[in-house]
């Protein structure tokens, strides 16, 4: 898994692109998508992409067709797809149905006020305060008596596992201190990310995933649902994201990085491909370069470690200035 060169005997390898359309697609997702997309490709495999519009409140009208738009102007091509996640409503319902005939989930009636109120320890931004078990108590039959639709949480197991990620090395990540007992479908009677995630990637034969660090502790999640469910996991790679000078992730406070923007301006992509390969230690400056003539320069292990800060200079320097 994510070596060079394709395996004759092991199974073909399956990479994806997921984006989320809750907003346009910038420099950042353009970094992480061109990684997963080389990982894939250099391995002789096949890229399948999903559109991951769950996330009802958020999906923005129009930024489905752009970001469709923005990967083809990257040159980042795919093999099935565009699947779109809320068309699969019945197959995740199938995966909670499970859950709750074998027990291993409880309903929540908890407020996300509820939560923060109880918490007791600050929490890292992304993650949200450690559930404290408020509801813990219940069981699936329980939920008949609440009144309300209540929200599915996943009842961890003592352990969480652990897995090796492609990038990060081994990773041991104790989901009772970091999330706790985790929702897999929501008050709004929708699949939660976790549980999406993890039966569309299976359903897909998805065999690598690559994505943000920011979401390293989905993974043990994501792997006890795969245990559970008795489906196959892929293999993990997150990567360091893009953040601005505050060394914040990417966002509007930093300016416009939006690739339409850059497009509008008259950057090229080949010019943003030689700044995303020369931060990924595979050119030794930034120079314009043709997204096929990546595929021999790829690699995991000259990528730094911490995140990629995008300093106005650099884009400045292919021709946008945000
Ligand atoms: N849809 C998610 C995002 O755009 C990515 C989820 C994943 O790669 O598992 O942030
Ligand atoms: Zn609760």
């Amino acid at each position: 898994m994510f070596s060079r060169e394709p395996t004759a005997s092991a199974a073909p390898i399956v990479g994806r692109l997921a984006p989320s359309p809750t907003g346009a697609q910038h420099v950042g997702n353009a970094r992480t998508y061109l990684i997963a997309w080389l990982a894939a490709r250099c391995a002789g495999g096949r890229v399948v992409l999903r559109i991951e519009d769950i996330d009802s409140p958020r999906v923005k009208a129009g930024a489905f067709e752009q970001t469709c738009i923005d990967l083809r102007w990257l040159g980042l091509d795919w093999d099935e797809g565009p699947i779109i996640q809320t068309q699969r409503l019945p197959e995740h319902r199938a995966a909670l149905d499970q859950l709750l005939a074998r027990d291993l989930v409880y309903p929540c009636t908890c407020t996300r006020g509820d939560i923060e109120r109880a918490a007791s320890a600050p929490h890292l931004d992304h993650e949200g305060p450690l559930y404290p078990g408020s509801c813990a108590h219940r069981r699936v039959a329980d939920a008949a008596s609440l009144g309300s639709q209540p929200a599915w949480r996943f009842r961890l197991p003592a352990e969480s596992p652990v897995f090796h990620d492609a990038f990060l090395g081994e990773q041991r990540i104790d989901l009772h201190r970091v999330g706790g007992d985790f929702v897999v479908w929501k008050f709004a009677g929708t699949p939660a990310y976790q549980l999406a995630v993890v039966v569309d990637d299976a359903a897909q034969g998805v065999t690598q995933v690559v994505r943000g660090d920011d979401l390293v502790t989905s993974t043990p999640r994501q792997l006890l649902l795969y245990a559970t469910l008795g489906l196959q996991p892929p293999a993990f790679c997150h990567v360091p994201l893009v953040v601005g000078t505050d060394g914040r992730r990417l966002a509007k406070r930093h300016g416009d990085t939006r690739l339409a923007a850059l497009r509008a301006q008259g950057v090229t992509a080949e010019s943003l491909l030689g700044l995303l390969a020369w931060s990924c230690g595979w050119l030794p400056k930034v120079e314009p370069i043709a997204l096929r003539e990546l595929l021999p320069l790829f690699r995991l292990d000259t990528i730094p470690r911490q995140p990629f800060v995008l300093e106005p200079a650099l884009l400045r320097g292919i021709g946008y200035s945000a």
